[in-house]
């Protein structure tokens, strides 16, 4: 049988899986799924969102308006050629106007976000803070992706981002009564802006201090699940984010804000 996995709440101790009564397995199946369908379409859709996003927010331009239009020929794309993944296939990854090609990356990040919400919805489970981490993710997705082309990460994204984390998981903490919990990711929060603080401080060009800015949701985010993934977190975020930068560097000379 398919689990979703994530701490059970206390409120849930009695129910299988924290989904329903342990007396109807069946309908446990049966809302995983469409919990995991529901949210990896929800990722994709998302995803193209994201697209505009992170073409749009590094140049300070609207992410409402105007609607996309192709880069090439400037000629709005329809809802039919919108679909997420889809539509970049049927056209073969060309225009449906002029015919000039469209970047790969609008398709892998649709696809990317897709898969990283179906991993989510898996880890988290059904509990209220699962909106939290989707959030978290999508804001990453478009971070991840405006800091490897222009090296800065947006205060746009940073801040509504750390405020919507954080009222989700109090929200869950107040409805599951986990109050330990979100203090003890709140610590957790403040250390990993210590630690990030200091190593701006002492390495300027090795960190930015958009990376500092970021760094309280992060402590946070990971704090809800325990010392051991803040560990994890910190040690695999670090290794990453080495290895990239001097990938990058060994490409091209490049200075951080
Ligand atoms: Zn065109």
């Amino acid at each position: 049988m398919l689990a979703l996995r994530g701490k059970r709440h206390p409120k849930q101790a009695n129910s299988s899986l924290g989904l329903c009564g342990a007396e109807l397995p069946s309908c446990v199946f049966d809302h995983v799924t469409l919990l995991l369908i529901y949210c990896t379409l929800t990722g994709l859709v998302v995803g193209s969102f994201l697209n505009v996003v992170i073409y749009r927010v590094p140049r300070h331009q609207s992410i409402v308006r105007p609607r996309s239009a192709c880069p090439h020929c400037q000629h709005p794309i329809a809802g039919r050629d919108n679909i997420p993944v889809i539509s970049w296939i049927l056209l073969r990854g060309r225009c449906r106007n002029c015919r000039s090609p469209i970047s790969m990356r609008y398709p892998l990040v649709e696809l990317a976000t897709g898969v990283l919400f179906a991993l989510t919805t898996w880890r988290v489970g059904m509990h209220l803070e699962l909106v939290a981490y989707l959030i978290l993710v999508a804001a990453l997705v478009a971070l991840a992706l405006i800091d490897l082309e222009h090296l800065l990460l947006p205060l746009v994204i940073v801040y509504p981002t750390l405020i919507a984390v954080a009222g989700w998981l109090l929200i869950s903490a107040a409805h599951y009564g986990q109050w330990h919990r979100l203090g003890l990711a709140s610590l957790y929060a403040f250390a990993w802006f210590v630690v990030f603080f200091m190593l701006n401080f002492f390495s300027p060009r090795a960190l930015g201090f958009g990376d500092v800015r970021l760094s309280p949701v992060l402590g946070l985010a990971l704090g809800w699940f325990g010392l051991g993934v803040v560990f994890i977190g910190f040690f695999a975020s670090n290794l990453l984010g080495a290895v990239v930068g001097l990938s990058l560097s060994a490409s091209k000379k490049r200075t951080r804000d």
